[in-house]
């Protein structure tokens, strides 16, 4: 073959080779964010993990040196076990079983009927099934999903929020897991699943803020529980209650190996009352695509001079539903948004929202079909 054929196969095959990487490249960048982010996460956990045993083993060389030194003086022995972990925390008291309370009393928050660890059923079900059983199990659990206890007064009014698209697999099996547990706790509580049509990019954080001005006219909570559709928790204590601070209910998920992946991690299922929610704006409207909305929404409360209030040890531990759904397209121009978080908080929020929402009762939610675009929430230049 003549020489110069030879090199033009060559840059062929080079230029082939420099495509097919620069395309794997954007793909990883655009179109797997949940394999990406999650690996990062678990790497940044095990991290994390890694960091906190370096700790330990130092501190107890440490305690092995003071209590000698100790020892020596006056005999006595150190009782402090270096080790301890948040799960070696011995859990606050529950009410004894057989505990009585009164219909004009309110619901105690550590009710013996909520007994920890809970087992996790991610087979796929029928919606229509799981309505049969929880109203049979249950008969005054109202249309829309709307329920609360007779035998006291809810502590708490929770909505809780869903925001959806196209996982009608992960509904019935997230209804049949968490309604008899929000039964046990006592709460009242009623679902709405805020779904988004049209081809824009998921916006999760903008169906909370629609989904917030829609279960505030259909009654007068005083909590919003903020749920990821595919999050199973897998402990009845973790309370869904609201409280003095802001709360992050998903903090250990078996997929990033149940570690909190970062500190300020805020996603998955939060909670605030009515009255922070508002305080803060809501979620901020510009996040478009997969990642930092969660993010700013910690912002924001720590602009607000909230802190975030996790539960303790195990009661924070979640399953994620299995699906094979392409992940949503990632939003890059989250890092940007991030470090403006504070001046855009009064401007993006609640406060610049307008929507027009298609409303629908059903058996088990009510459903808000609403289409978004950037048009319908505006922010002025700044
Ligand atoms: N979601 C949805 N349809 C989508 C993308 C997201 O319903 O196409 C909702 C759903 O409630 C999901 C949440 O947004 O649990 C977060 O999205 P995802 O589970 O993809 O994010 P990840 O768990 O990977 O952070
Ligand atoms: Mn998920």
């Amino acid at each position: 073959m003549p020489t110069h054929l030879r090199f033009r196969r060559r840059s062929f095959l080079g230029l082939l080779f420099l495509f097919s990487l620069s395309t794997s490249a954007l793909y990883f960048i655009y179109s797997a964010p949940g394999v990406v982010n999650e690996y990062l996460f678990m790497v940044q956990a095990r991290g994390i993990q890694l960091r906190q045993n370096v700790r330990n083993i130092g501190a107890q060389v440490i305690e092995q040196v003071v209590r000698g030194a100790y020892s020596g003086i006056n005999g006595t022995d150190y009782a402090y076990d270096f080790n301890q972990s948040e799960t070696d925390v011995p859990a606050t008291p529950y009410l004894p079983e057989g505990f009585t309370y009164l219909p004009t009393h309110v619901c105690p928050e550590k009710l013996p009927s909520m007994k920890g660890r809970v087992d996790v059923n991610m087979s796929e079900i029928a919606l229509e099934e799981v309505e049969r059983a929880l109203q049979e199990e249950e008969p005054s659990l109202g249309m829309g999903g709307h329920w609360k206890p007779h035998d006291c007064i809810p502590h708490w009014k929770v909505a809780i929020l869903v925001p959806f698209r196209n996982r009608h697999e992960h509904l019935p099996i997230l209804f049949r897991h968490l309604i008899p547990i929000l039964q046990r706790q006592r709460l009242q509580f009623a679902f709405y699943v805020i779904e988004q049509m049209g081809n824009e990019p998921f916006n999760r954080a903008m169906l909370f803020n629609v989904g917030f001005k829609e279960a505030m006219k259909d009654m007068d909570w005083d909590c919003m529980v903020f749920h990821d559709v595919d999050h199973i928790m897998e402990n009845d204590r973790n309370y869904y209650g609201c409280g003095e601070m802001p709360r992050h209910f998903a903090v250990k998920l078996n997929k990033y190996s149940y570690m909190l992946p970062y500190p300020e991690f805020f996603g998955g299922v939060s909670g605030l009352t009515v009255e922070q929610y508002r305080q803060i704006n809501g979620f901020p409207n510009a996040f478009w695509g997969w990642g930092g909305e969660d993010d700013d929404l910690w912002n924001r409360v720590q602009y607000a001079g909230y802190s975030v209030s996790r539960p303790a040890g195990e009661m924070g531990r979640y399953m994620s539903i299995q699906h094979h759904h392409r992940g949503e397209v990632q939003f890059l121009g989250r890092y940007t948004l991030l470090r403006r978080s504070k001046e855009r908080q009064s401007l993006d929020g609640l406060n610049n929202l307008h929507y027009s929402p298609l409303v629908s009762r059903r058996t088990l939610y009510t459903n808000v079909s609403v289409s978004l675009s950037r048009q319908m929430a505006p922010v002025a230049d700044y």
